[in-house]
């Protein structure tokens, strides 16, 4: 048998080919889109707040100092912490700003996080306040009192066009998520969240990823 002569746009093919692969990017192998790569993230409970209430809990001019990236560009975990105070002074500290600073101050807690501190907050998206309750923010500079704006953020997905093109939805409809672990479930009606600059990612917050062992999942799947 002869030894075969791989030629260079066949030695590119394949490179190629193992690349997007392993990379899981939405390269196009085999002229067919492969599926985009998925991330599920628990979402602990978190804070946002405006520039003029971190001014109020940590000092005139305060800036929010990046801790840790997220996996959404442009969006971090603070160094900065407060505490949450809910009715009768039952408190969490060490909770959380996500930067960067927003139009509003929004809390964002699991129900077991609602319940340790006596609240009963609605399930919302983001910035939706309707009938939720308040608490109060503690920092090093001062508290302050949010009136409303304690939520548990629904389940949802953020994505690209591209992901929303691949599952064939649009902002605002829903996908269901297929968890494979020790204790598997499907999540049912998680929000699409559609921006441009977004990747593929699903959160959950601490109770879901909790209740499906989510750290030993073997597989996550989108669907319809
Ligand atoms: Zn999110």
């Amino acid at each position: 048998m002869s030894t075969a002569t791989l030629d260079r746009t066949l030695v590119e093919r394949l490179v190629r080919d193992a690349l997007t692969q392993k990379l899981g990017t939405n390269g196009h192998a085999n002229g067919k889109a492969a599926t985009p790569k998925l991330v599920v993230n628990i979402s602990a409970r978190h804070c946002h707040v405006t520039q003029e209430d971190l001014e109020r809990l940590f000092g005139k001019g305060h800036q929010l100092k990046p801790h840790k990236a997220l996996y959404q560009d442009g969006f971090f975990a603070a160094e900065e912490m407060v505490t949450i105070i809910g009715p009768r002074h039952r408190m969490i500290p060490n909770l959380r700003i996500l930067g960067p600073c927003r139009d509003h101050s929004q809390v964002e807690l699991a129900f077991t996080d609602a319940i340790s501190l006596g609240l009963e907050i609605p399930v919302r998206k983001s910035g939706d306040h309707r009938d939720s309750p308040g608490c109060y923010l503690l920092g090093p500079a001062g508290m302050i009192e949010l009136q409303r704006g304690v939520i548990r953020h629904e389940r949802h997905v953020h994505m690209g066009p591209a992901d929303a093109a691949h599952f064939g939805v649009k902002d605002g409809d829903r996908l269901n998520l297929r968890v494979a672990s020790t204790c598997s479930m499907v999540l049912e009606d998680l929000l699409c969240r559609l921006s441009p600059s977004a990747k593929l990612e699903v959160h959950l917050d601490t109770d879901e990823g909790n209740a499906c062992d989510l750290p030993h999942a073997t597989k996550v799947e989108l669907f319809r």
